[in-house]
């Protein structure tokens, strides 16, 4: 019987990744239902393939070609569960664009995700890392999420708890990693009109605009000016957003490197532990702007690491390590990348 997905051989993923890599997969398949993905898995367990599941390719970087299946994840579908007066339950297949979700939300007037406008990728990968910027993150509106279990093939529902949300880490990172697949997202969307607007570029935007009490259509609107004068667009130029993650420092250390670096900023996340930006740290390391290659530090924000065109996987991991290793030397700090390396 001819199988109802169409498996390419020898597939370029520079149009599926934000970083432009021009990695090969030996196969690639896009899914568009729950059904054609168990087809998938069923076709990569039959002829012994790896698979990787990618949504926007926005959070990846492929070091090589991939040797297995690589499976696009395109399942759609918005479904309101409940709808109150305060708020409503609304559930998005994981295939579905993110901000193209924070739009609708936005013009329902559902408040909640207005503050993650313009994060690229997929529904399904929001839960991977707890997506996050300008004081939200997804663990504040998540309700729960159902799942394919690779090797068994049911689908189970996890709870915002089994989810184990921290700070762009979820269980997904860690006992989960590479065991299951994301179908869907529930959130739960506020009707009040209340939104977060405290994180300071943010207020400043809108106070430029001489608002005081904004709608959600304007923290989202103010979200989408502020991202797009500060991060390079991948259409433009490859990269991932942060490439790595903002460090978590004990108190002490903070304290210590302060008495070398005055100017050293930290937002205490604990009463024992500081955050510090990891794009001030590799910047002071003398990294801003820099090459390796083709592969390079965006100059003017440091934490992005950028195609130039044509960078390979290996350029930008090796410029990555020589960047570790340098902040490292200076500030004794481990940077860690909050990209998901592929090999
Ligand atoms: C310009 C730019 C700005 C960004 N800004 C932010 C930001 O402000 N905040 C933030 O948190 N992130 C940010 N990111 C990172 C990225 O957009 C998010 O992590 C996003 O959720 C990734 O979605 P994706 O569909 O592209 O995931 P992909 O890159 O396709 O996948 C990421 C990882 O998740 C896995 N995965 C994907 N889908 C599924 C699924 N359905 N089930 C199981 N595993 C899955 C993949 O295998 C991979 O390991 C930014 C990226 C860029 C390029």
């Amino acid at each position: 019987m001819p199988s109802p997905i169409d498996i390419k051989e020898k597939v370029y993923l520079s149009p599926y990744n934000t970083m432009g890599i021009q990695a090969v997969a030996d196969f690639f398949v896009e899914v568009h239902s729950v059904s054609e993905l168990k087809v998938a898995l069923r076709y990569s367990k039959t002829n012994a393939l790896r698979t990787m599941i990618l949504g926007g390719g926005s959070n990846v970087l492929f070091t090589t070609d991939f040797k297995g299946l690589v499976i696009l994840n395109r399942i759609e579908g918005v479904e309101i569960v409940s709808d109150s007066d305060q708020e409503v339950i609304l559930k998005a297949g994981a295939g579905e664009n993110w901000h193209e979700l924070v739009l609708y939300c936005v013009d329902k007037g559902y408040g909640g995700i207005e503050n993650l406008s313009l994060i690229p990728g997929t529904v399904g990968a929001a839960p991977i890392q707890n997506i996050g910027a300008y004081g939200v993150e997804l663990v504040d509106v998540f309700v729960e999420l159902e799942l394919l279990d690779r090797e068994s093939e049911d689908i189970r529902t996890l709870s915002k708890s089994e989810c184990n949300f921290g700070y762009r880490d979820s269980v997904f990172k860690r006992e989960l990693k590479d065991k299951v697949i994301i179908t869907s997202v529930t959130l739960k969307l506020s009707k009040s009109g209340n939104p977060n607007y405290e994180y300071a570029s943010l207020k400043q935007n809108l106070k430029s605009k001489g608002i005081d009490e904004p709608t959600i259509k304007q923290v989202s609107d103010a979200v989408i000016e502020v991202r797009q004068s500060k991060l390079p667009d991948p259409d433009e130029i490859g990269n991932t957003g942060s490439f790595f993650k903002n460090p978590v420092i004990p108190v002490f250390q903070y304290d210590e490197l302060k008495q070398t670096f005055p100017d050293l900023p930290g937002y205490p996340v604990t009463e024992r532990q500081v955050k510090v930006p990891a794009g001030w740290l590799i910047e002071k390391a003398g990294w801003k702007g820099k090459r390796n290659g083709n592969a390079g530090v965006h100059d003017k924000q440091a934490l992005v690491l950028v195609n130039h065109g044509n960078a390979t996987g290996e350029e930008l991991l090796e410029l990555a390590g020589l960047i570790q290793g340098s902040v490292k030397e200076k500030f004794e700090i481990n940077l860690i990348p909050e990209v998901n390396l592929i090999n």
